[in-house]
This record gives C-alpha cells, sequence and structure tokens, in this order.
C-alpha cells in the first residue's frame, strides 16, 4: 500500500475548491460537486464545484465586461508589465506549494519539480517572457499603395474574451501558456482546468488575483467536459477558444469555434519519433529517450518520443541501456523523494494503456520487459511497470496511436530515406529528436521531419519559443511572437494628412 496522501492535504493547507467569477470566490448555483480519486492510491483527496450552464454564463459575463469596460484592456503598458512581473514572483514564491498541490491532483513527484520544463520556474518565466512583450505588440506602417497623402497604419488590438480549456499532465503550466498571452495582450478570460488537476490552477488563480490583476479579467470554472467545457465553447460571448488536451475534444473545439466564428487555437496529442543513427552516442540517446517516456509524467507528455527509430546496427546497444533505465523508474508517493514517476491518471487510461499493450504483444511486437500494472504494495494505485517494445513495425497500433503512458516502440530502419519516411509516417506531427554527431545528417533530417520542434541530441522546451503541431497535432503556436499575436486582432487604419485622400 502505498502511504496515504490525505495528510499531505493538511500539510499544504487544502481547502475544498470554489468557482472565481468576477472577482468573488463561490460555489457552483446548483452546489453539484466533483471528487476526484487519487492516482496513487484512489483516495478521494477533496471536492471541487462542477460549474453548470448558469455558472459559466455568468463567468462569461464577467469576462466580458471586464473586457469592454474595464481597465486591464485599457491599461498602460508599465501596469500591465507591472503585474505580469509581480505573477512571475509569486510563482517563484510558492513554487513549493504549488508542486505539492500538483502532486494531490495528478500524482506528479515532487522530485520530477526540479526538472525545468516542468517546474514552478518555468512557469514563472512563461509569464516574464510574455510581460516583454506587452510593449512590442506593434504593428506596421505601409507605403500608400497608389501614392498620396496618407498613411496607411495596422494596429494590434487584443482579441477579446478568451474560452481557455487546459488538460491535467502539466496543470499550471499549460494554463500559464494561455493565460500569459491573453493578458499581455489585453483580453480577459474564462478558464477551464481539467476535472483531474483542479487544485494547483485554483492557487494560480489566486496567486494571479494577488498580483494585482481587476477582478473578471481572469475567471476559473471548473468541472468536466460536459457540462462545464461544453457551455465554455458554445457561449456565444466568447471571441477566442485556447485549447490544449486530445484531439478527440480538440475536434469538438474546431466545432464550437466554426459554429461562432471564433478565433481557434489547439495543442493536441503526438506520437513523436526519436530517430537514433548509429554515429550517435547511443547510451545517451537511450537513455534520455526511455527516459522521457517513463520517468516524471511516466509517458504522459503530449511530446513524449515514444517511436525510437534506432539503425539496426546500434539496436541492441539502444535496447540494453533502455532497460537499464527502466529498471530505475521508481513508484510510489510522489511526496516521498526517492519516488521518480506518476501513475497514470485514472482507471480508464490505466485500462486502455494495457489494452494497447495487449494490441503490441497479439500484433507480434517482442516485449523487453514491463508489459503489465505494477501490483503488491502498489496495487492500490494505477501504476504500469515501465514497458519497452522491440520489433515494432510502424503499422502496429501501438506505433500509431497516442498511448499516453510508460511504453516505448523500437523500430528499426537501415538508412536516412527509410528513417524519415517512417518518421513523417503518422497522423501527428508535434516533436522529434534526431541523435546523431554528424551535423549535416542532422541538417537533412531536420529539414526534412514534419514536426514543429525538432530537437538535435537532444530536447529542451523554451518559453520564448514557439511550440505547436504540424498536421493533426494542432493549429496555431504556443510562445513567442506567434502565439501572442493569435491573441491580437489586425485593424488596418488609413490616415490623412491632407483634406483629400485617394
Ligand atoms: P482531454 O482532451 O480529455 O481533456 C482536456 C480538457 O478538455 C479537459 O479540461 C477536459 O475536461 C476538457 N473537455 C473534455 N470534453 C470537453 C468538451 N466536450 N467540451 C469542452 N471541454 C472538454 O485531454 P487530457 O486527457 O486531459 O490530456 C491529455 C491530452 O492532452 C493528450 O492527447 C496530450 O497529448 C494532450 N496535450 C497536449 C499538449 C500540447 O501542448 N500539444 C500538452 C499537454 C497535453
Amino acid at each position: 500500500m502505498v502511504t496515504s496522501i490525505k495528510p499531505h492535504r493538511d500539510e499544504v493547507g487544502l481547502r475544498e475548491g470554489l468557482l472565481l467569477i468576477g472577482g468573488d470566490w463561490r460555489p457552483a448555483q446548483d452546489g453539484r460537486t466533483w471528487t476526484h480519486a487519487h492516482p496513487a492510491t484512489g483516495e478521494e483527496v477533496a471536492a471541487f464545484p462542477i460549474a453548470g450552464p448558469a455558472d459559466v454564463d455568468a463567468a462569461v459575463r464577467a469576462a466580458r465586461r471586464a473586457f469592454d469596460d474595464g481597465p486591464w484592456p485599457r491599461a498602460r503598458a508599465t501596469e500591465r508589465i507591472r503585474v505580469m512581473r509581480k505573477i512571475a514572483d509569486l510563482v517563484r514564491e510558492h513554487g513549493a506549494e504549488l508542486l505539492a498541490l500538483q502532486a494531490l491532483d495528478n500524482s506528479v513527484p515532487l522530485s520530477f519539480g526540479s526538472v525545468y520544463a516542468t517546474s514552478p520556474a518555468f512557469v514563472a518565466d512563461v509569464f516574464d517572457h510574455h510581460a516583454g512583450w506587452v510593449d512590442k505588440l506593434a504593428g506596421e506602417t505601409l507605403p500608400p499603395y497608389q501614392g498620396g497623402d496618407h498613411l496607411v497604419l495596422t494596429l494590434r488590438e487584443p482579441i477579446g474574451v478568451v474560452g481557455a480549456v487546459v488538460p491535467w499532465n502539466a496543470p499550471i503550466l499549460l494554463a500559464a501558456q494561455k493565460i500569459a498571452p491573453a493578458l499581455a495582450a489585453g483580453c480577459t478570460i474564462v478558464l477551464k482546468p481539467s476535472e483531474f488537476a483542479t487544485f494547483s490552477v485554483l492557487r494560480l488563480a489566486a496567486l494571479i488575483e494577488e498580483a494585482g490583476l481587476p477582478a473578471g479579467v481572469l475567471n476559473v470554472v471548473t468541472g468536466p467536459g460536459e457540462p462545464t467545457g461544453d457551455a465554455l465553447i458554445s457561449h456565444p460571448m466568447v471571441d477566442k477558444l485556447s485549447f490544449t488536451g486530445s484531439r478527440a475534444v480538440g475536434r469538438k473545439i474546431m466545432h464550437a469555434a466554426a459554429d461562432g466564428f471564433k478565433r481557434v487555437s489547439l495543442e493536441l496529442g503526438g506520437k513523436s519519433p526519436a530517430l537514433i543513427f548509429a554515429d550517435a552516442d547511443v547510451a545517451t540517446a537511450a537513455a534520455i529517450t526511455m527516459g522521457t517516456v517513463t520517468l516524471g509524467l511516466s509517458g504522459q507528455v503530449c511530446l513524449a518520443q515514444t517511436r525510437a527509430l534506432v539503425h539496426r546496427d546500434v539496436a541492441d546497444e539502444f535496447l540494453a541501456t533502455a532497460e537499464v533505465i527502466g529498471g530505475m523508474v521508481s513508484y510510489g508517493n510522489p511526496f516521498d523523494p526517492a519516488v521518480t514517476a506518476a501513475p497514470l491518471i485514472n482507471t480508464r487510461q490505466l485500462d486502455r494503456v494495457l489494452g494497447l499493450i495487449a494490441e503490441g504483444q497479439a500484433a507480434g511486437a517482442r516485449l523487453v520487459c514491463g508489459g503489465a500494472r505494477s501490483e503488491g504494495d502498489l496495487a492500490g494505485g494505477n501504476f504500469v511497470a515501465p514497458t519497452l517494445f522491440t520489433d515494432v513495425t510502424n503499422d502496429m497500433s501501438i506505433a500509431r496511436e497516442e498511448i499516453f503512458g510508460p511504453v516505448l516502440s523500437v523500430i528499426p530502419f537501415s538508412d536516412e530515406a527509410e528513417a524519415l519516411a517512417i518518421a513523417n509516417d503518422t497522423e501527428y506531427g508535434l516533436a522529434a529528436t534526431v541523435w546523431t554527431s554528424d551535423l549535416k545528417r542532422a541538417m537533412r533530417m531536420t529539414k526534412g521531419i514534419r514536426a514543429g520542434t525538432v530537437g538535435v541530441n537532444g530536447y529542451q522546451l523554451e518559453p520564448h519559443a514557439a511550440f505547436g503541431g504540424y498536421r493533426q497535432s494542432g493549429l496555431g503556436r504556443e510562445g513567442g511572437r506567434a502565439a501572442i499575436e493569435s491573441y491580437t486582432e489586425l485593424k488596418t487604419v488609413l490616415l490623412p494628412f491632407t483634406d483629400e485622400m485617394m
């Protein structure tokens, strides 16, 4: 039995959740609540309200008022920057508390919080990065097309009310990647966190409020996709939908955007490849590839490189190291510093991962290690042993489906052309890594791979670099100029400087 999570709830001072609407913290109008079973133990940690259509309507109207009449869209750049930098400072100051709340939410171990891209320090950097854009959201001055005495200007204006929906796997980071650009552009927001990770996001919202954001600029409605998410994405007063999550829900968001002619950004899933050539540092490539699929979030990561395309000459060396890494994963209570990886988020996901593993075996893939639910002391949680398959072909479901669990599939290749063809033979296109010591090969591969981010001999998220997907991995980007501009409308102004124009 993994030690109970409940004492940590008391240490962190976790209270039952409330909705944040127009600057007030309140329960749902119909009093309904949701309690999520903790993934490591099955315990019910605390309840939060299920926002119904009336609550969502109140939140959207509060955001609408704050946009149409409130100070935030009209604030001086210096004021917006000051508040956003204060948010970053508060996130840094409360980093340990946010990590503890995340562990209560989704059981991501505290030890993983020191990994940069999943740490509160990175979340703070996301706010700092976007604060830097506030006074740089410039339009252009164009020469009049047919000459004449007027100027043609373009202005970047905030898009309006943003409906943001985020998943559970990196809850505060993924919420920040929507809140920060929306705030920097002068928008107002209604955010719906995942029903499987709510408390860390509610605390982030309270810190944002403490930083001095005017009431109604950020509103938070909690609850599952139906009724809460559905009411938000279909609300006629929302101008833009910004979503991170699965392809299936992303499709619904796109339909809702089409129905209401809303702007839309989508960050969806992936089935990303790591290409390991014979001239690479194979041991490092194997350790990092297996590590990113099994440690920390246990492969519940959109950009996890779950297809290892390995040159035939080094496949045995790769498998030997990857198996050792799989054996080093330590499961248990996320508050235990020795624990290095999370359970799967819920029993539905547990069944799905075990089902895909069984399909891989039935299709002829060879199981090197793992492949089963963890038993004994871990039987009360949703733990699956780190799993490594080899002799996988790219048509098997384990090579095509986003498994979202600790499962790495090794697919052998013979030359560059074959590696590239397998890498691109997917409906997704989120990320990839190329492992080689040959710079020219690295350049050939990075140019040929159809994915939003390609790492060479490693992979690192950067808060100021665009992140997003080709093909069914999404629409639009987060981070950098492309992201912030997607929270703006472009207005053209024709400005005469004589009495006659055109
Ligand atoms: P999910 O799509 O099941 O849920 C995401 C969010 O959508 C949750 O808040 C959920 O409540 C909400 N939702 C569900 N049904 C809805 C509906 N009908 N209307 C409105 N909202 C609805 O995804 P998940 O299981 O929480 O997260 C895992 C997925 O997220 C994976 O596919 C992963 O690849 C993806 N993801 C992508 C990125 C990225 O940046 N590309 C980052 C993290 C996770």
